[in-house]
């Protein structure tokens, strides 16, 4: 960037700064903001639109259009060009505004005799406040470095609206956080939970978005920086010792701590005249608007590391929120845009809720709060926009809804929905001990679902009777290189450890289709979930399978053993997969280690052509496995991950309840033990009718056991399948309706 403009833009800067120290408050200060930004650019007009609600934009300051246009003229988003900057994010500039896409004319402003236009969005981390508007009389599309020195002051004028420096007359300009907002977003994990924000990333106010010494900026930047690596670099010693698995997620905040770029970037917009803290949320936004539009899940997780290190580094900068653990409230509601497993299992089980922007139903961070069953909701937006620390929320993870500052109806309402709540988690807790024995004496085994070190507590607390699927891709998930053999065995042998003599079934990686490795080079592939995904890769490509094995063998250390392979859809693959098991035992025995005093080797059946299995596949695999969620996917052909239609075909359809007992048939004819591990075993009523199919084992997240159980103690399964069969008898598409009028009357 020239020198020259430089200057100009510090000089720009400069003055601003002294404009907004002056003793002028509300609409007088943003008259000074406008009026001064147009005489240095020497541009006959410059105005400024703050956002009214979140669809409306209003001028709110003008220089050179009508001044009683001022709180009158207002646009959708996305209406004229003021609407397009703001809906787009992005710069407008066009030397023949009336000519533009999207345009639209405002009589009442006089802005028709303006040529050329050029709108820069007021953006705060991501969120949108408004659109700063500069226009000439003469056709001029403005320079890059002009619009450099706008965007520049676009930050300054957004950190002033967030600290309220132009609150006074106008409704657009009215105090921000104060009224109830309810946000919708989706169910990751049901509960219900009362209590106080506790932003992951506490809103750091910068107070001081302008310098005017460059050369002292750049020297506070230089040493927060320093502290910051000092500190990643701390904070990774400690956990090498404590959580192998935070340590892979910590290794990526250095990687980029270090980023050249990063800090190049940064310097260069001190040299123009920001303060330390302004330059690094620069960077945060440009990092927040990237993530925003991109799909890729590996650039955003390293977008999102990237916020996650600005955040670091302004708190440095400002002291705020230093000490933030300490300061958790009584009954802490985590609010972020997006949280890391690692981070999450930082804040541990304190937490009563959590409510984020962005997530995903099978994203590693909800899988944690599932196995800890704190009620989450996800895609909840504009939540980290709304919530202040210390307000008082309410998350419904049964509805998908968070209440902020509720009213007292909806509080009172959420009251008695939490008294309810207890008063099941206290039924639960004193049956927790007992057997899942139903009124006719059938004995159901409960065991749990894990994937973390993080899940094991979950074994005695649930009253699990032990893990019938161990997903142990989770920990290959959840770090940056592949794992080595050796760290991997010290791993299963911390969950057998854990597991205290419980018997854990662990499945072989399951990777492939939404489940891609960070290091691993994605394939693109048309349809990733019928793709080259876990037994098949794990076959094709042997080296991390036999890996896996043996990390295994030696982690059973002489102890029984049971492993899986998943997705297995003919005897040949089983076959195949078991050979590699064979390989594995013999080179532990010629090595001496000792090997599992007994070993099961299973598959899942997660393809309906495995039920179609000859009968040799059945005589040699020792258990199976239902994978549910994959097999309903492929019987019903309806993608779990898309929305639109995973919720269409129902899992008590006569058909798929017809399929699944042909399956426990042939387990019986064969005497293999067959269990249900896919998400439906953990629905009450879902695993009611499995049951009394005949499943005497199923799989489930810890939070189900008890809901699970309770239901089952109290029914006979005899008359749960009379009501199945008077309803398949009667030509119902799903047997669901029947039971649930049958139950009822019964509990
Ligand atoms: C399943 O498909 O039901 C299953 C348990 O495996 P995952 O959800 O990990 O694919
Ligand atoms: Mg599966």
């Amino acid at each position: 960037m020239p020198h020259r403009i430089e200057t100009e833009s510090r000089k720009l800067l400069g003055r601003l700064r002294e404009a907004l120290a002056a003793d002028s408050e509300g609409q007088a200060r943003l008259n000074k903001v406008v009026d001064l930004i147009a005489n240095s650019m020497r541009a006959e007009v410059c105005s400024i639109y703050l956002f009214r609600d979140s669809e409306t934009l209003e001028l709110c300051a003008t220089q050179g259009l009508e001044q009683d246009s001022v709180h009158q003229t207002r646009m959708r988003l996305g209406e004229g060009l003021v609407g397009r900057t703001a809906k787009s994010g992005s710069v407008v500039n066009t030397a023949d505004a009336p000519s533009a896409k999207g345009f639209r004319y405002m009589p009442e402003t006089g802005e028709e005799r303006f040529s050329s236009f050029c709108g820069v969005p007021i953006q705060r981390l991501g969120e949108s406040l408004g659109v700063l508007v500069v226009q000439t009389k003469a056709a001029r599309e403005l320079t890059p470095d002009e619009v450099y020195a706008l965007e520049i002051v676009a930050m300054v004028i957004a950190e002033m609206t967030e600290l309220g420096a132009f609150v006074g007359e106008g409704a657009a300009l009215s105090a921000r956080h104060q009224q109830p907002v309810m946000l919708k977003g989706s169910v990751a994990q049901e509960g219900a939970s009362e209590g106080t924000v506790y932003l992951h990333e506490p809103r750091v106010v910068v107070t001081n978005p302008i310098a005017d010494d460059p050369v002292a900026e750049n020297e506070r930047l230089h040493a927060a920086i320093e502290e910051l690596r000092q500190s990643v670099d701390n904070m990774l010693t400690g956990a090498r010792s404590v959580d192998p698995e935070q340590v892979q997620v910590l290794e990526a905040y250095r990687m980029f701590a270090n980023s050249p770029g990063w800090m190049r970037r940064m310097k260069a917009d001190v040299e123009n005249g920001l303060s330390a803290e302004a330059a690094v949320e620069k960077e945060q936004s440009l990092a927040r608007a990237r993530l925003s539009k991109s799909g890729d899940p590996y650039l955003r997780e390293r977008l999102h590391d990237l916020d996650d290190l600005s955040n670091r580094l302004l708190r440095i900068l400002t002291g705020q929120g230093a000490d933030a653990r300490a300061d958790m409230p009584d009954n802490p509601i985590l609010v972020a845009r997006n949280i890391g497993p690692g981070e999450l299992l930082e804040y541990g089980k304190a937490l009563k809720g959590i409510v984020l922007e962005e997530g995903s139903v099978g994203s590693h961070a909800t899988i944690v709060a599932r196995a800890w069953a704190i009620p989450l909701v996800i895609n909840a937006k504009g939540v980290t926009a709304e919530a202040l620390n210390g307000d008082t929320i309410l998350v419904d993870g049964e509805q998908g809804i968070a209440h902020l500052r509720p009213d007292e109806t909806v509080h009172g309402a959420f009251r008695d929905k939490l008294a309810m709540q207890t008063r099941a988690q206290e039924r639960y807790a004193s049956i927790r001990d007992l057997p899942a024995e139903t009124k006719c004496g059938a004995r159901i085994s409960l065991q749990m679902n894990a994937g973390l070190i993080a899940d094991l507590p979950s074994l005695s607390g649930s009253g699990a009777e032990g893990v019938g699927l161990f997903r142990t891709e989770l920990q290959f998930l959840v770090r940056n290189q592949m794992p080595r053999r050796a760290e991997l065995s010290a791993l299963y042998s911390r969950v057998l450890n854990a597991a205290g003599g419980k018997r854990v079934a662990f499945r072989t990686l399951d990777i492939g289709s939404d489940k891609v490795l960070p290091y691993m080079k994605p394939n693109d592939e048309p349809n990733p979930a019928m793709g080259w995904r876990a037994i098949r890769v794990g076959l094709d490509k042997p080296g991390v399978l036999r890996m896996q094995l043996q990390a295994l063998l030696r982690a059973a250390d002489g102890q029984p053993l049971a492993v899986m392979f998943p997705f297995i859809t003919q005897l040949r693959e089983f076959q195949a997969a078991k050979a590699e098991m064979a390989k594995a035992v013999a080179r532990e025995t010629k090595l001496g280690h000792p090997l599992p005093s007994e070993m099961e080797i299973g598959a899942m059946l997660e393809t309906p052509s495995l039920a179609f299995a000859p009968d040799a596949f059945f005589e040699e695999v020792d258990f199976i496995s239902i994978g549910g969620n994959d097999l309903k996917q492929f019987f019903f052909a309806a993608d779990r991950e898309n929305e639109r239609v995973r919720r269409r075909y129902d899992t008590l359809d006569v058909s798929f309840l017809s399929f699944i007992e042909q399956v426990i048939k042939r387990c019986a004819d064969s005497n293999t033990p067959v269990s249900f591990c896919g998400e439906d075993a953990g629905r009450p009523v879902e695993a009611l009718c499995f049951a009394a199919l005949g499943l005497r084992s199923l799989s489930m997240r810890p939070a189900s056991i008890g809901p699970v159980k309770h239901l089952l103690r109290r029914v006979d399964l005899t008359e749960v399948k009379s009501v199945m069969d008077k309803a398949i008898a009667n030509g119902d598409q799903s047997v669901r309706r029947a039971v649930a009028d049958w139950l009822v009357y019964q509990v």
